[in-house]
C-alpha cells in the first residue's frame, strides 16, 4: 500500500447493475481515488474516499482552457487475482501526457499502488464474465480559479472505475470487422502538437469528423498527417496495422499518433513470433497499391477497448476498398486471442505484461 494512501469507505453502497447488459461507462464503483496538487507542496494527500460529484469554482482554468490528460486501463479478474494489463505503461504514458500539458509529473509507483488498493476494494465490482472487465479512468485536471491563459498551479488526479461489458458481445469469435472513412478534410493532430498525449482536447476535436463518418455509414475515422493528408496516422481512438504480403506494417511513432499500449504488445509480440513488422510512415498510395495488386491481406486497429479491431471496409477518394472478404483476418484472430488470453489469465503471459 502506498504510505500515505488514506481509505474512507462508503457507507451506502450501491446497487450493482445487470453484468450482463453493461453499457460502457455508465456505471461507476461505490470507491474514487484522489489525489492533489498544491504549488510549493506537490501532489499531496492521496485518499481513496466514497465516489461522489466534485464542487469546483466555475472559473477553474480545465473549464476554459482544458489543460487535462486522461488514461484508460482494465482490471481482469481471474481466478480470484486481479490482473492489471502493463499498468506501468499507461501511468509513464500519464506523465509524458503531463509534460506536453504544462502539467506537474506525478510519482507513476503511487499511482499503481493506489491503483491496486482502489481494484481491491472493488472487487466486487470486477465483472467475471468472457471479454468482460473493470474499465480504469485515470484523469487530471487543472483546478486554480482563474482566467489567466498559463498552467494551473493546482490540479486532482483522480481515478474512477466503471465495470464494462465484452466489446464484441459473445466473445472473440464473434470479432465484428469495422468499416472505415479516410477522413480528407479534418486533421486529428500536426507535428509539434498534442496528439501523441491523451489530452481531453484531441477527442473534442475529433467529433466532427466521427459525426460526418457515422452520417455517411461509416464506423470509424482513419486519420491522415496534417500536413499532406497523404500518410497514415491512426484510427479513431486505435492504432492501426496493416498486413501486406506477410508482412506486417504500422505508422511510426511521430509525435502526432498516440503510443498506443496494445500497439506496443502486438509489435512485441509478433517479435517474438518472429512475423515481420515494420515501424514506418505509410502512404495511401501504398494501400492502394496493395489493394489493386490483391496483396493487402489484412488491416486491423488495436486499441484497450477492442484490443484488436479488424478492418472490413476503407472508404476513401470516392472509392471502396473491401478487405479479405470483410472477414476477420488470421492475424488479427491469434493477436486477439493471445492478448486477451493473457490479460484474463488464460495463456501463458509469456512477455510478463500481467500485474497482480
Ligand atoms: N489512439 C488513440 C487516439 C487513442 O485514444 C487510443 C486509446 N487509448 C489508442 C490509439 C490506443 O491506445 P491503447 O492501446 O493504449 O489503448
Amino acid at each position: 500500500m502506498a504510505e500515505s494512501l488514506t481509505i474512507e469507505r462508503t457507507k451506502s453502497p450501491k446497487p450493482k447493475p445487470d453484468f450482463s447488459q453493461l453499457a460502457f461507462g455508465k456505471n461507476f464503483t461505490d470507491h474514487m481515488f484522489v489525489v492533489d496538487y498544491v504549488e510549493g507542496e506537490g501532489w499531496i494527500d492521496p485518499r481513496i474516499v466514497p465516489y461522489q460529484p466534485l464542487t469546483m469554482d466555475p472559473s477553474s482554468l480545465v473549464f476554459h482552457y482544458g489543460q487535462a490528460v486522461f488514461e484508460g486501463m482494465k482490471a481482469y479478474y481471474s481466478g480470484g487475482d486481479i490482473m492489471l494489463f502493463r499498468p506501468e505503461k499507461n501511468f509513464e504514458r500519464l506523465n509524458q501526457s503531463n509534460r506536453r500539458m504544462s502539467i506537474p509529473e506525478i510519482d507513476e509507483q503511487l499511482l499503481i499502488d493506489s491503483l491496486k488498493e482502489l481494484v481491491s476494494l472493488e472487487r466486487d465490482w470486477i465483472p467475471r464474465g468472457e471479454g468482460q472487465s473493470l474499465y480504469i479512468r485515470p484523469f487530471v485536471i487543472a483546478t486554480e480559479a482563474s482566467l489567466s491563459v498559463k498552467p494551473s498551479s493546482s490540479y486532482k488526479l483522480l481515478i474512477i472505475l466503471t465495470p464494462v461489458g465484452s466489446y464484441y458481445g459473445s466473445g472473440g469469435d464473434a470479432m465484428k470487422p469495422v468499416s472505415i472513412y479516410v477522413e480528407n478534410e479534418f486533421v486529428r493532430s500536426v507535428r509539434g502538437g498534442v496528439g501523441f498525449t491523451k489530452t481531453a482536447g484531441n477527442y473534442a476535436a475529433s467529433l466532427k469528423a466521427q459525426e460526418q463518418a457515422g452520417s455517411a455509414g461509416y464506423d470509424q475515422v482513419l486519420w491522415l498527417d496534417g500536413v499532406e493528408q497523404r500518410y497514415i496516422e491512426e484510427v479513431g481512438s486505435m492504432n492501426i496495422f496493416f498486413k501486406i504480403s506477410g508482412k506486417v506494417v504500422t505508422p511510426a511513432l511521430n509525435g502526432s499518433i498516440l503510443e498506443g499500449i496494445t500497439r506496443d504488445s502486438v509489435i512485441e509480440l509478433l517479435h517474438y513470433w518472429d512475423i515481420p513488422v515494420e515501424e514506418r510512415r505509410i502512404d495511401m498510395e501504398e494501400i492502394r497499391t496493395a489493394y489493386e495488386a490483391g496483396t493487402l491481406e489484412e488491416i486491423f486497429g488495436t486499441g484497450t477497448a477492442a484490443v484488436i479491431s479488424p478492418v472490413g471496409k476503407l472508404r476513401w477518394d470516392a472509392q471502396t476498398y473491401k478487405i479479405n472478404d470483410e472477414e476477420t483476418g488470421p492475424l488479427a484472430k491469434q493477436l486477439y486471442d493471445t492478448i486477451t488470453g493473457i490479460q484474463t489469465g488464460d495463456k501463458e503471459d509469456v512477455l510478463h505484461w500481467t500485474r497482480t
